[in-house]
């Protein structure tokens, strides 16, 4: 049986894919994001995860996030609003799309079963990342993106770390297969996969290897679900342009970054691909 061909993702096949803004455009209109994440038992540990989703998604461009959280998590004032819970829950937020599970720790399942009730468009991302959850997605039909990095992905698929990272192609090609869902395989490179289709992504690189870098992405690959791409495009184009918005960033400033800057560097890469 033939298995498609690999393709790489350059700017001339991206560059269709950006969303338009038109004069005309307003905050209700360019994608609404929800991101659902965060966990209460552990105080400050993992709060910062979803409001660098937040980021991500805004530097992408999304008109509007909301950010379900733990009440209790420390909040930095942002330009998101904020939906304290006090369990795992899905408050009735206006959005397009969904961020889901960064931060989540043991609520990162109950996170997933949540945001699953509203049928969006999600990205499922570390803790919200377990088989049993990725089927219900399939089942209910609803357009979901996975984003594990080497470890989560050996996880889903029995396989150590190692044995992902050494082929990652084969490795996100499996997943895409027993999930049915749309795989981002982050690394070095990238893979993006669904059905027989796989893209790799050329952008990125080491200086990316830092805290909370995933979660930025997360939020930005919701972002462009959001504003209506389907999954393989809104995946393919976010990494892209993360993987560049590293890049700019390596190149002026090296080893050191903060994934914040990352998001914040996400509209230049943008303007670089336009
Ligand atoms: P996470 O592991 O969830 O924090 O995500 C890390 C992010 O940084 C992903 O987007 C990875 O693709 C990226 N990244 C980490 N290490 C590298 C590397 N060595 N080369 C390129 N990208 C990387
Ligand atoms: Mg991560």
């Amino acid at each position: 049986e033939r298995e498609d061909l690999p393709e790489v993702a350059t700017p001339q096949a991206l560059r269709p894919l950006l969303p338009k803004r038109p004069l005309t455009a307003h905050k209700g209109s360019v994608g609404r994001v929800g991101v659902l994440g965060g966990y209460r038992g552990d105080g400050l540990r993992y709060a910062g995860a979803p409001l660098l989703a937040a980021l991500g998604a805004y530097r992408m461009g999304a008109g509007l996030v909301h950010l379900v959280l733990p009440e209790g998590t420390p909040l930095e004032p942002l330009e998101a609003v904020f939906h304290p819970v006090p369990a795992p829950a899905l408050p009735p937020v206006k959005v397009e799309a969904l961020a889901v599970g960064m931060g989540g720790g043991p609520w990162g399942k109950a996170w997933a079963l949540e945001a699953l009730k509203a049928g969006l468009p999600t990205v499922l991302d570390a803790d919200a990342l377990h088989l049993e959850v990725v089927a219900l997605y399939r089942q209910a039909g609803v357009k979901a993106v996975l984003t594990p990095h080497a470890g989560e992905a050996g996880r889903l698929l029995g396989a150590p770390p190692e044995a992902v990272a050494q082929d990652p192609l084969a490795a996100a090609r499996a997943l895409a297969e027993t999930t049915g869902l749309t795989v981002v395989l982050k690394g070095n490179p990238t893979v993006v996969a669904e059905g027989g289709r796989l893209s790799v992504n050329p952008t990125g690189n080491p200086v990316l290897a830092t805290g909370g870098t995933g979660d930025v992405l997360a939020g930005a690959i919701a972002a462009l679900l959001a504003a209506g791409l389907p999954p393989f495009d809104a995946a393919r184009l976010a990494v892209y342009l993360h993987g560049l918005a590293g890049d700019l960033l390596a190149e002026e400033r090296g080893v050191g970054l903060l994934a914040r800057e990352v998001a914040e560097a996400l509209p230049r890469a943008r303007r670089a691909l336009e």
